[in-house]
């Protein structure tokens, strides 16, 4: 998401004419754009802003803004704490960037972190930025109102609202004759995307109804919401990515309870069991938390056995951090030991390496569509690509090219990345 904000960042700024450098050596603004969501989120940033500070030593002319949601959270709080930034900016501000940057070169500090109920920057032509001419992401809407009780967004990105349709189709048909082959469609929960008539299955099969080549992803998912409708679509639709990201954050009902999360372990196993039926070639996804307030060594436990019985093809994991002003900051003591909350997360992390090496060994032998996207990391002679499900194929380049689909066998694997050779 953040990466698509810095993009409707670079577009409005290189429309006033600013340009952007390769070298941070050469540059007047370093903006960073920040995440909030846990506190080791922040104190990256807070790192690379005091790294920053030894630059502006050397150039004078220099100056360092923080962007999105830490800027939303601390407000002028950032600039009296880390006395080298010159301006905060929020996530629903950055048209008025342009003008804060006019501010500070005339010598002012400047903040602007109103949010709003209407801003999705729909108009706004992102400038791709980090992108590799293949795949690309689509903001869909802004902000969320769920209100889990951990969690920081609803008070950094403000209230949901959904972009015009219209304007996200252009968008997209636009990436795919500039040779895009896949983009994502983002919000803090697509399934509850609606503007007028257009709910999110509408929305998907407008998108993958461009063109059979252009493939279509999407993030996140809230369980509570992931309809049979959309499920629906996705089968009726080959260019819909098999790839459902569904964070579920606990296994324990209590937990989930204390969350807010509006779901039990029994609605999610039934969601997890209709996607099976509806794809079964689908892969799960999800989102874990370890050691949320309360948290005893039987909830933990219900989390393994929920791991267990969905066996995730990936996990994000993580230890609760509490993060001021939310519901649980007020109301739900901190109360596992860090030490604790990383045995518990440990944990996780090694089932979840276990299952999806197992996962994994399971598809040697099988063929999959790849859109092939660049070299391999390790190894200038192989190519890398993901399949529908979002899986890494690494194979041999034979006279495969970048932005194009090839068929590929899978030989071996290992935990994260499946090996194989062109068939196709
Ligand atoms: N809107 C998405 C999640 C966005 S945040 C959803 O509801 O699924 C991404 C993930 O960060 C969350 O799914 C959660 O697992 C994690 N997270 C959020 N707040 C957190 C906190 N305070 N401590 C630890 N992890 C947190
Ligand atoms: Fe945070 Fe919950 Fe909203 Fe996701 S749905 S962004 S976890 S409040």
């Amino acid at each position: 998401m953040n990466f698509a904000d810095s993009e409707v960042v670079g577009s409005i700024l290189t429309g006033v004419g600013y340009v952007l450098c390769e070298a941070v050596e050469e540059a007047d603004f370093v903006l960073i754009n920040t995440c909030a969501i846990r506190d080791n989120a922040e104190q990256r940033v807070r790192h690379r802003v005091r790294e920053l500070r030894a630059m502006q030593n050397r150039h004078a002319n220099l100056r360092v803004g923080i962007l999105g949601c830490m800027a939303e959270r601390l407000q002028s709080r950032l600039m009296a704490e880390e006395d080298n930034v010159s301006f905060v900016c929020g996530p629903d501000a950055y048209r008025r960037l342009p003008d804060l940057l006019r501010q500070v070169r005339e010598g002012q500090k400047a903040a602007e972190v109103e949010l709003s109920t209407t801003e999705t920057y729909a108009d706004i032509e992102p400038v791709r930025l980090a992108s590799n001419g293949i795949s690309a992401y689509i903001s869909i809407m802004r902000g969320c109102q769920n209100y889990c009780t951990y969690c920081v967004v609803p008070y950094t990105r403000g209230r949901e609202r959904s972009r015009d349709p219209q304007t996200i189709v252009a968008e997209a048909r636009t990436l795919f004759e500039r040779g895009y082959r896949e983009v994502t469609l983002l919000g803090q929960n697509v399934n509850s995307y609606r503007c007028g008539e257009v709910g999110f299955p509408e929305l998907m099969a407008m998108v993958a109804e461009l063109d059979p080549r252009l493939r279509v992803r999407f993030a996140t998912s809230h369980p509570k919401d992931l309809s049979d409708e959309l499920l629906q679509v996705m089968a009726q639709h080959e260019n819909i990515c098999r790839c459902i990201h569904l964070p579920v954050q606990s296994g324990s009902n209590r937990m989930l309870k204390a969350m807010n999360r509006k779901y039990t372990v029994e609605w999610y196993l039934d969601r997890v069991e209709a996607i099976r039926r509806a794809m079964p070639d689908c892969s799960i996804t999800t989102d874990v938390i370890a050691g949320f307030c309360g948290e005893t060594e039987e909830d933990h436990r219900q989390t393994l056995e929920l791991f267990r019985k969905v066996r995730y093809d990936y996990a994000y994991m993580f230890k609760y951090s509490e993060r001021e002003g939310t519901y649980a900051q007020r109301h739900l003591p901190d109360d596992i030991a860090d030490e604790e909350k990383t045995r518990r997360l440990n944990e996780i992390i090694a089932l979840q390496g276990e299952i999806a090496l197992e996962n994994n060994r399971q598809e040697v032998g099988r063929e999959y569509e790849v859109l092939v996207e660049g070299e391999s990391h390790r190894s200038k002679e192989r190519l890398f690509g993901r399949n529908s499900q979002n899986k890494v194929l690494v194979f041999d380049k034979g006279d495969a090219v970048p932005g194009t689909y090839r068929r590929v066998r899978v030989d071996d694997c290992t935990a994260a990345t499946l090996l194989g050779t062109l068939v196709g």
